[in-house]
């Protein structure tokens, strides 16, 4: 079996227990890159208290655009890395005021996803995976984000190497994945790695997808 025919029988499974999710693409581009800056290393929960403590305090882009950056450090600190995120978010609204003279990132969604991934990707503090959960989410395109969660099962499943970086697993699970899954197989390896396929302590006994876990047979 292949790692293409491999994915398929995950995705398939998974999608028994835990159904085939859409994504809800009428988010805002622009505040969906953002809540994902924040959710860096943090819960869902501090995430959306440092979004919603931001926005209560500057409620549009524009007026988070003309405050120090410590100020916006200070509305996210419980999201964690503030001064990090502060700069980040400071740094890419800059640009892209500068750039297109509005503080908008609808413009995103008229895009080719291979334009669109190198043009907010340049920035510092957003990677590939900022990326990938923007154009996922918010645009609804069939790219697939790798956090945590899904870089554990992809190795202890051996879709990936086990010394793979999330990184590169950006590169290597599209070209196994079939087309128009990659959300719904995203949200399923997250609620998956939450529920059964824990970090410290995998629930096996409960796993529908032993007979493909590398980890299960002790070769990892
Ligand atoms: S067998 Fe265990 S380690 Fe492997 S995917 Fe299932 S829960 Fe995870």
């Amino acid at each position: 079996m292949d790692l293409e025919q491999k994915t398929a029988l995950v995705s398939d499974a998974l999608e028994k227990l835990y159904g085939a999710p859409e994504p809800e693409t009428d988010e805002n581009v622009l505040d969906c890159l953002m809540l994902t800056v924040l959710s860096q290393n943090t819960n869902d929960v501090n995430r959306d208290k440092g979004f919603a403590a931001l926005k209560e305090r500057y409620p549009t882009w524009e007026e988070v655009l003309n405050v120090d950056v410590e100020d916006i450090a200070d509305a996210i600190k419980i999201a964690g890395l503030s001064g990090q995120k502060s700069q980040t978010i400071k740094n890419f609204l800059t640009w892209l005021k500068a750039e297109y003279g509005e503080l908008d990132l609808e413009f995103i969604r008229e895009m080719d996803t291979e334009d669109a991934i190198p043009l907010l990707s340049q920035h510092k503090g957003i990677g590939i995976k900022t990326v990938s959960v923007t154009l996922a989410f918010a645009c609804g395109r069939d790219v697939f984000p790798v956090d945590t969660h899904v870089l554990r099962i992809s190795k202890r499943l051996g879709f990936v190497p086990s010394n793979c970086t999330a990184e590169k697993a950006h590169q290597l699970m599209p070209q196994i994945i079939a087309e128009g899954k990659a959300y719904p197989f995203h949200m399923n390896l997250i609620a998956f790695g939450r529920r059964i396929c824990d970090a410290r302590k995998p629930k096996c006994d409960q796993c529908p997808i032993t007979a493909h876990c590398l980890y299960y047979r002790g070769e990892l």
